[in-house]
């Protein structure tokens, strides 16, 4: 994935960035993220980039003027780019999302917003609406640098075992099974005897027996759209009459 961020508070994003995983995928070449500051394309001393509606109303809007010069100072170079404008408006952002994003072959451009939001004019030349779920934040970056994990987390080599993905909650379109590691026994509480039976076709039966059962006591919408197999719908059914 290779994205440019503009925001007005770099820093935010660049202590998230040189831990972990994205620090490692940024290292093996799997992720490219350059930060601008978008005060930097603002003009007049004071460098301002926000200014009082039109129409009147609480808060301040972020002025279009700097956001276009950006925009302008990076397609200079012609790599394709796709915009991005992080916004509670947007396309509400989830695991498909994240899947169709890591196999852009654009270079992303994700637009932080701040203030009461941006002059509705950004979005002529915005390719997409993206938000980050049914609550207003303070500013895009939050949003920018959960679009980049989850993003990132998909590109093969980003994770030391790619399983780890594969096995992710929403991957299957079902929430994840529940983990364990040592100690065996941990304040009275045991690790399930089948996952030290080292018989492998029981644990992955297990795995998906729980995997259902969390997600129809958790979020039983999310099953409505999985493609379920016939062992599933069987699985399933047990779940209910145990449940009875
Ligand atoms: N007045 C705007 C509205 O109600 O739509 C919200 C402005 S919010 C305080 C400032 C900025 O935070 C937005 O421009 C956007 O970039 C970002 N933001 C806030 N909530 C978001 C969300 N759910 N998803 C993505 N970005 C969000």
């Amino acid at each position: 994935m290779k994205c440019d961020v503009l925001t007005l508070f770099p820093d935010i994003l660049t202590a998230y960035l040189k831990e972990s995983i994205l620090k490692r995928a940024q290292e093996n070449k799997l992720l490219e993220v350059k930060l601008l500051n978008i005060r930097d394309f603002a003009s007049g001393t004071h460098r301002t980039v926000d200014d009082a509606p039109y129409g009147g109303g609480a808060g301040m809007v972020f002025k279009p003027e700097p956001l276009f010069k950006a925009i302008d100072f990076l397609k200079e170079d012609k790599e394709p780019r796709k915009i991005v404008l992080l916004s509670p408006q947007g396309r509400p952002f989830d695991q498909a999302m994240a899947e169709e994003f890591s196999h852009e072959t654009q270079r992303f451009i994700f637009i932080c917003g701040r203030y009461e939001g941006i002059d509705e004019r950004i979005r002529s030349i915005v390719d997409e609406e993206v938000s980050i779920g049914d609550y207003v934040i303070t500013g895009g970056e939050l949003a920018a640098l959960i679009i980049i994990d989850a993003v990132t987390r998909l590109v093969p080599g980003a994770l030391g075992d790619e399983r780890s993905a594969e096995d992710e909650s929403f991957s299957w379109g079902l929430l994840d099974y529940p983990h364990y590691t040592r100690p065996r026994e941990f304040r009275g509480m045991q690790v399930p005897e089948v996952l030290l039976s080292g018989n492998h076709r029981d644990i992955k039966f297990w795995r998906r027996k729980e995997a259902l059962m969390k997600t129809l006591n958790i979020r039983p919408d999310l099953i409505e759209k999985v493609s379920l197999t016939d062992e599933d719908k069987k699985i399933l059914n047990e779940i209910k009459e145990e449940k009875q």
